[in-house]
C-alpha cells in the first residue's frame, strides 16, 4: 500500500494532468500546428508545478499512439480528423497518464463516445481481487455491443515511480490470466477502439519520435557519453522527445551523438502504432488508484 506522501504526489500529478487535458481539449482545432499543441501542453504542465512524464502525444486518425512533434514539425491537424491527445505528468516521479480523443468528424462521434463508455465501465468494475481477464472481457463486450472493435494489443498498465509501464498490463479484450488487481496499486486504464472493419490490432510504423534511456554502456565517443549523462539526469527512465534536447544544444551539435546512442542501444525508440487497415482509432484514458472499495480516479 502507498505511503501518504506518495498518494499526495499522485493526486497532485492527477490534478495537473486532468486540467491540462481539459485545456487541450478546448484549444485543439483543425488546421492548428501539432507542435504548438505539444509545446502548449508541456509548458502548461511545468507552469502548474509538474513535469511532463512523457512528451505530449498527438496521434491522428489511424495512428493510434506515440506520435509527438519532432523539432520543426510543420504538420497540422487535418480537417475532419480525430485526434488523440495523451498527457503524462509526474510529481517527484509519481505519474498520472490521461488521454482524450477530440473529434472533428460527426461520423466518428459514436466511436469516440464508445472509448469513453468503455473507460467508465472499466473504472466502475476494477477493484481489489478482480482478475485482469475479467476486466478485459467487460471492456471488450461494451465495445462490441456498440458495433466497434477493441485494439487487442494496446493495453492499460500499472504505473510505478519513474516507470510508465510497470508490472501488470490491462488488456482491453478477454484473455487468459490469473493476475489480480490489488489494493494500493496505480493503473492507467486506456481502451482503444476502432471500427468493425478495422483489424483490431496495431503494428509498428517505421517512424519514431519518442525515446527513452535504456542502459549505460562503454561508449567510445566523448560527445555520446556527455549527451547520455544529460538525458539520464534530465529524463531518468521516462520517455522524452528530441525537442527536449534544445537546452542541450543545436540539432547539428547533438545529432551525431544522438544517433550513436540509439545505435549502441543506450537509448530505445518507441515506434508509432498504426491500425494496419487504415481504419481510425479512438482512445480514452484515466489513471486510477486502487483503494479497498475500487478505483479512485486521479485524472
Ligand atoms: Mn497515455
Ligand atoms: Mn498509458
Amino acid at each position: 500500500v502507498l505511503s501518504e506522501d506518495a498518494l499526495e504526489k499522485y493526486e497532485e500529478a492527477g490534478r495537473i494532468a486532468s486540467k491540462v487535458r481539459e485545456r487541450m481539449r478546448g484549444i485543439v482545432k483543425e488546421g492548428m500546428r501539432i507542435i504548438k499543441i505539444c509545446e502548449e501542453a508541456e509548458e502548461t504542465i511545468r507552469r502548474m508545478g509538474g513535469k511532463p512524464a512523457f512528451p505530449c502525444n498527438v496521434s491522428i486518425n489511424e495512428v493510434a499512439a506515440h506520435y509527438t512533434s519532432p523539432p520543426g514539425d510543420e504538420g497540422t491537424i487535418p480537417k475532419g480528423s480525430i485526434v488523440k491527445i495523451d498527457i503524462g505528468v509526474h510529481v517527484d516521479g509519481y505519474i498520472a497518464d490521461t488521454a482524450v480523443t477530440v473529434c472533428f468528424n460527426p461520423e466518428y462521434e459514436d466511436m469516440v463516445q464508445t472509448s469513453q463508455v468503455a473507460l467508465e465501465t472499466a473504472v466502475r468494475v476494477i477493484r481489489p481481487g478482480i482478475f485482469t481477464s475479467e476486466l478485459g472481457s467487460k471492456v471488450q463486450s461494451v465495445i462490441e455491443s456498440r458495433g466497434f472493435k477493441p485494439i487487442s494489443n494496446l493495453t492499460g498498465h500499472q504505473i510505478g515511480r519513474y516507470l510508465i509501464h510497470a508490472g501488470k498490463s490491462l488488456p482491453n479484450v478477454s484473455h487468459i490470466s490469473f493476475r489480480k488487481i490489488h489494493e494500493g496499486e496505480v493503473y492507467a486504464i486506456e481502451p482503444f477502439v476502432t471500427t468493425a472493419k478495422g483489424e483490431g490490432r496495431v503494428i509498428e510504423g517505421d517512424e519514431f519520435y519518442i525515446f527513452r534511456f535504456l542502459k549505460r554502456r562503454n561508449l567510445r565517443l566523448k560527445d555520446s557519453k556527455k549527451l547520455l549523462r544529460f538525458i539520464e539526469r534530465n529524463f531518468r527512465t521516462l520517455p522524452f522527445a528530441e525537442r527536449w534536447l534544445k537546452d542541450y544544444g543545436s540539432t547539428e551539435m547533438y545529432r551525431p551523438a544522438f544517433m550513436d546512442l540509439l545505435k549502441s542501444k543506450c537509448l530505445m525508440a518507441y515506434p508509432v502504432f498504426v491500425e494496419p487497415s487504415g481504419e481510425w482509432v479512438a482512445q480514452s484514458e484515466h489513471t486510477v488508484y486502487i483503494d479497498k472499495d475500487g478505483a479512485v480516479v486521479l485524472t
